[in-house]
């Protein structure tokens, strides 16, 4: 079973234009190609994982969003030599309280878990790096590790045990770092066994 970096998109890998499905407007946040590639030659796999309330919400078609997707994909791969093993996205709006309704939706870990099943991923040495404390939360209801990606993205900071990330950082080159060292030092998560 390999290890996963679960990855945000909006906010985390590319600049969060809100609702975005225009290629164009794609912009990648620095060093994130080139930090992706050095996770991926250690052998993690790499699998985006995304709120699209937008589809719900009516603002894009699944066509729009598959367009985005595919000139995201193909731009790590030209860029910077990078294949992404998968991209799992929620639909679905959320509640009145802006609670998940369905069991994908962050901070919920369905498309974590999905995923793990249909790559065969070892959550317990895995990690989710995302812009918001829900992301945070959803690595760690999978079973993974929460690592955050300061961009701006977490307004609200609502605390809790399982909000509570691994680590915090403000650039790629620091988070590749973080996960390469416990990669190689074989590090598990505080309190769990292997
Ligand atoms: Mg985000
Ligand atoms: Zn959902």
């Amino acid at each position: 079973m390999r290890p996963c970096l679960f990855i945000d998109k909006d906010g985390t890998l590319i600049e969060n234009v809100p609702y975005n499905v225009d290629p164009a407007q794609l912009r990648f946040m620095p060093g994130a190609g080139q930090a992706l590639a050095a996770l991926s030659s250690a052998g993690l796999a790499l699998v985006i994982v995304t709120n699209q309330s937008g589809l719900a919400r009516g603002y894009f078609t699944r066509a729009q969003f598959a367009q985005l997707q595919e000139a995201l994909l193909q731009r790590l791969r030209d860029e910077a030599g990078v294949r992404i093993d998968d991209v799992l996205l929620c639909p679905h709006e959320p509640d009145a309280q802006g609670r998940p309704a369905c069991l994908c939706r962050k901070p919920a870990p369905g498309m974590l878990i999905t995923a793990a099943r249909r790559h065969g991923l070892d959550l317990t040495r895995s990690w989710m790096v995302g812009d918001t404390l829900d992301d945070v939360e959803a690595g760690r209801r999978a079973g993974a590790r929460g690592l955050l990606f300061d961009s701006g993205g977490e307004t609200v900071w609502r605390r809790s045990p399982l909000r509570e990330p691994e680590a915090v950082f403000d650039n790629w080159a620091a988070v590749a770092a973080h996960v390469l060292d416990e990669v190689a030092t074989g590090a598990t998560p505080a309190g769990r066994s292997t």
